[in-house]
């Protein structure tokens, strides 16, 4: 078989590429090659397992599996079992801990009070109250209207301006419409019914879902360096950046990006939890991630845990994007990109980079599911 002689071909080997491929080997029955310009699969949900202590470390940031869709919990089980890992963050503000989102316990710790279930809600209000914000007018006016000045100031102003590298007094209202806060103790972040982490790591639940026979995989393959190669009628599922494939023409998508420091501590725990964020402003980063904590069921015995401390920054051309900004300037050229794109024949755009939108791992594989199940409707 030439090089690139394939019915499909599905260019990025992220959890979207590998739910494409493995649909379609299974459901059309003919081979897919699946390329990526990285030299790993599983895209920005790669894991990987640290020599010194034999902590499996997320590559690209914290990745907790969470889903209330069963089709989605079904689809990935086949290739994995999931562990009971329950997510939690703790944020620290001017050297104190608290839960977030917040709860009875982060309310009754940072006022020094001791409410009941039944009076948060009468109290939260009351916060709010004090400033009469009727017609927020930005994101600042709208969090204090929702949580009052001083919930807000603590825990959403430093890590926003960190975040997005902007003045919350610069970004519109309508970015958030409400900030969850709970009644009681409860302090899992995600109420999804289905959640863990994959088993065996997430190396090795994107090895499963591409080990077919029908699947060929090569990676540290750029699609813009051999697409002169693949033939014409060969279908190709892109899960790259939408504005790159049309060589930025409406300019380009602006994206945040992150830079992760890792290193080993010589200590058995660091933090007590996976995530920890930093509200002040005067840290530099966001939050620190430590991955032993995902793996509660996992015997790790060097006596040294591996962390890694995330900063948020400005994304250029070069640099991995991981959040898009969606400015109003975005959503015109995305109109313009996905226009384009209309007009293609035998090229469907996926995933993240090819449609612009933060996914969830759980939205990502069940977008690429409805994918395939529209290519399937068509072809019968
Ligand atoms: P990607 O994972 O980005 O894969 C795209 C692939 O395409 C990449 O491997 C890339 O190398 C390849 N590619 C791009 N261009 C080319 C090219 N020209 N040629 C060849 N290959 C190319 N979701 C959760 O559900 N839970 C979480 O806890 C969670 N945490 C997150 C934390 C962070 C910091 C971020 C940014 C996201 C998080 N997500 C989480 C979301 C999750 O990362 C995405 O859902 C997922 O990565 C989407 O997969 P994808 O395949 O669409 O894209």
């Amino acid at each position: 078989m030439a090089q690139f002689d394939y019915r499909h071909v599905v260019v990025g080997a992220g959890i979207t590429g590998c739910t494409i491929a493995r649909r379609i080997v299974e459901d059309f029955g003919e081979r897919v090659l699946v390329i990526d310009r990285r030299d790993h699969i599983g895209g920005n949900c790669h894991s990987s397992v640290d020599p010194q202590t034999g902590i499996e470390v997320h590559n690209y940031g914290t990745h907790i599996f969470h889903t209330a869709e069963k089709r989605v919990w079904n689809f990935l089980s086949r290739f994995t079992e999931f562990n009971s890992y329950r997510h939690k963050v703790v944020t620290t503000y001017q050297g104190r801990t608290y839960h977030m989102p917040v709860n009875l316990q982060t309310i009754n710790s940072f006022f020094g009070i001791n409410l009941r279930p039944h009076e948060v809600e009468g109290f939260i209000r009351e916060q709010s109250a004090k400033e009469r914000i009727s017609d927020p007018r930005n994101l600042e006016e709208k969090a204090i209207s929702l949580i009052g000045r001083e919930l807000y100031e603590s825990f959403v102003k430093g890590y926003t301006v960190k975040q997005w590298e902007c003045d919350p007094r610069d970004l519109p209202a309508e970015i958030i419409t409400r900030l969850p806060f709970r009644h009681g103790y409860e302090c899992d972040y995600f109420t999804d019914r289905y959640q863990g982490l994959p088993w065996d790591g997430y190396a090795r639940l994107f090895e499963n879902m591409l080990e077919h026979e029908l699947i060929d995989v090569r990676l540290e393959t750029d699609f813009f360096a051999v697409r002169a190669d693949i033939p014409q009628q060969t279908a190709i599922y892109y899960t790259g950046p939408v504005d790159r494939y049309f060589d930025y023409s409406y300019g380009e998508l602006s994206w945040r990006s992150l830079r992760f420091e890792y290193e080993v501590e010589a200590v058995a725990d660091y933090q007590g939890t996976a995530v920890m964020n930093f509200a002040d402003i005067e840290v530099p980063y966001t939050r620190i991630h430590e991955f032993r904590h995902l793996y509660p069921e996992r015997e790790s015995d060097s006596g040294k845990t591996v962390i890694a401390r995330e900063f948020s920054m400005k994304w250029k051309q070069g640099d991995e994007p991981y959040y898009p900004v969606n400015t109003d300037e975005d959503r015109k050229r995305l109109k313009l990109y996905r226009q384009e794109a209309e007009r293609l024949e035998n090229i469907h755009f996926a995933g993240r980079l090819g449609r612009y939108r933060y996914y969830d791992m759980d939205k990502a594989v069940l977008a690429a599911l409805e994918l395939c199940d529209e290519l399937l409707q068509f072809k019968q």
